[in-house]
């Protein structure tokens, strides 16, 4: 339907029959801000998708437009921007430029995109314009790459056109996600393996409509953080490159060697990248209580040691206890604001979401939007232009 819809508009707009791509958000259950530390995330890509309608020019010309912001924005496919503009438009530009460097070519071609992933609040609409995209580009061109490539490069993107120093969980589950499974992902070597998630649980994300001024400067306050961690505690122990070649013991043994703010965010780092293996193992048996319990202890871990929860997501967090079907929660993304992610028993799923909703707006004021996900597919194309008739 939404495939139609865009080929609708896409024909009006600019009288020709586009290829259709599309790439998930993501939400991710346990593992966070161990990215960086080149350690473990447990993301899934969710059923909300971004689309990127594209067909070809006879000129140079890359036309981009979103049915979800305003402007109509036009490039030389030859002299293509090396940095942000500071648009919307810079996460599409900037998987074109990317691509280019790669050397992979780019060619006119006329753009249009639509999304259903809420937009800044954590569940990574930028992931999925970026991917969504590169696999427009990629295909327009005649090319294909690796899935792991794609995610690579459209991370590069983010990183180094758009200037967001974000790891690359987003990109990689975006891209290879898998219906019914969660993605375990090393983040030093990218390795991954699926990991079945029972069917019976409902991934119920509640969106507490804030996000803090605050967040991108205390993210990066945060990576210090850990970068200070790790320049002391190799003093200690060679070999240290990342909080990730820290065990619970080392890091222990230094406590009182570190500055207290500084063994707090090591500390999170360092148990949270074990609470993620012991969700993997928890999964396995089908034993979802644990899992809920370990993403409880995550949240406790963020609000108390790594300091990056808000007001809204711990009144988030807290609404949750009691109501029927709650197997366990916590604030999801970076912090300060977003989403919270909580396991509920498939048949109470509605009823849960109705219930927090009511509780959360009577502490705070603010109406939340809760969304019933499951664990989805990653990218792929949506339609192809020859298969497409208006
Ligand atoms: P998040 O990834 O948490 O949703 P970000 O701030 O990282 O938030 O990314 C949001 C940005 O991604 C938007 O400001 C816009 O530039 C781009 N974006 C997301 N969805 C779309 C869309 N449907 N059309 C165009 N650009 C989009
Ligand atoms: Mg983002």
């Amino acid at each position: 339907m939404h495939e139609r819809d865009l080929a609708e508009s896409f024909f009006s707009l600019y009288k020709s029959l586009p290829s259709i791509f599309r790439a998930p958000g993501r939400v991710n259950l346990i593992g966070e801000h161990t990215d960086y530390n080149e350690g473990f995330v447990l993301p899934c890509a969710i059923g909300f998708q971004t689309w990127v309608a594209i067909a070809p020019r006879d000129d140079h010309k890359l036309l981009i437009q979103s049915q979800n912001f305003p402007g109509k924005f036009e490039f030389d496919v030859r002299s293509l921007p090396e940095k942000r503009l500071g648009n919307w438009c810079d996460y599409v530009l900037g998987a074109a430029s990317t691509l280019q460097k790669a050397g992979q070519p780019i060619e006119g071609a006329n753009l249009l995109i639509k999304g259903e992933v809420p937009i800044g609040s954590g569940l990574s609409s930028s992931a999925s314009v970026e991917v969504a995209s590169a696999l427009a580009f990629l295909h327009q061109n005649n090319r294909s790459l690796p899935m792991p490539e794609v995610a690579r490069i459209c991370r590069e993107a983010e990183n180094n056109f758009v200037g967001a120093r974000v790891g690359i969980m987003d990109q990689f589950v975006s891209c290879l996600g898998q219906a019914g499974h969660a993605l375990l992902l090393d983040c030093r070597s990218l390795e991954s393996k699926m990991i079945p998630f029972p069917d019976e649980v409902s991934l119920v994300i509640c969106n507490t409509m804030v996000k803090h001024a605050i967040a991108g400067g205390e993210y990066n306050a945060r990576r210090e953080e850990c970068d200070e961690a790790v320049r002391l505690l190799s003093a200690y122990y060679g070999g240290i490159r990342a909080l990730r070649d820290v065990s619970p013991e080392q890091l222990q043994a230094r406590s009182s060697d570190l500055p207290s703010t500084i063994y707090q965010r090591a500390l999170h780092v360092v148990s949270e990248n074990q609470r993620v293996k012991d969700a993997v193992e928890a999964l396995s048996r089908g034993d979802v209580d644990e899992v809920g319990r370990l993403m409880r202890e995550s949240h406790r871990s963020l609000r108390d040691l790594f300091k990056v929860s808000s007001v809204e997501l711990d009144v988030m967090v807290e609404a949750a206890e009691g109501l029927p079907g709650y197997r366990g929660g916590r604030m999801t993304g970076g912090g300060f604001g977003g989403c919270t992610v909580n396991l509920v028993d498939a048949s109470e799923a509605d009823s849960f979401a109705k219930q927090i909703a009511v509780r959360y707006q009577q502490k705070t004021g603010i109406q939340p939007d809760v969304y019933i996900c499951f664990p989805a597919d990653g990218a792929a194309a949506a339609q192809k232009s020859h298969s497409l008739t208006l």
